[in-house]
């Protein structure tokens, strides 16, 4: 089973999130803060890291700078406090796969936790889907009932993100992000 690094110095959500990988079968480790963060990972070499930007000693940009400098392409999706635009954009400049803005709905959290490990892995993932569309997210098509239809890598990451958050009112910046 995989093995989830959680960087996450409020221990509340820091044992929220634990709890919640865990009952969904996950393996986890939880470090307060950056330098813990970039020691662990090199002895228990997970398989996803969710990394909080606000640290006490580091902030979570520069660990995640630290790890692809060291060559480390493990997946990172990055925990931004609540609206922080930036804070994404500049999450997913410096090589974060993914983001999301606290408060986040573990739900979303874990299907997006589920879509890196897939994709890591390579193994056919097919379970986006809402109502007669499906998003073959391995061959980066959408399925409506028996059609196929192409869709370019903007059009993809849209759907795909659409997907995601079905229900939700996703902001400009947030689509031109993702
Ligand atoms: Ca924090």
């Amino acid at each position: 089973m995989s093995h989830i690094l959680i960087v996450e110095d409020e221990a509340e959500i820091a044992s929220f999130l634990a709890k919640g990988l865990t009952a969904d079968g996950y393996t986890t480790t939880a470090v307060n803060n950056g330098t813990s963060a970039l020691a662990i990972m090199q002895q228990v070499h997970p398989d996803l890291v969710l990394l909080d930007i606000g640290l006490p000693d580091t902030d979570g940009f520069t660990v995640l700078q630290h790890m692809r400098n060291a060559g480390l392409t493990t997946p990172v999706i990055i925990l931004t406090a609540r609206s922080s635009v930036s804070d994404t954009v500049s999450g997913l400049q410096s090589g974060a796969d993914d983001s999301m803005s606290k408060p986040f709905s573990f739900e979303e959290l874990r299907a997006r936790i589920q879509l890196r490990l897939k994709k890591e892995s390579g193994a056919p993932i097919t379970d986006l889907s809402h109502g007669d569309l499906r998003l073959d997210v391995r061959n980066r098509t959408a399925i409506v009932g028996d059609d196929v239809i192409e869709l370019t890598a903007r059009e993809y990451s849209l759907v795909e993100t659409f997907l995601l958050n079905p229900g939700r009112v996703l902001s400009r910046c947030l689509l031109y992000t993702s």
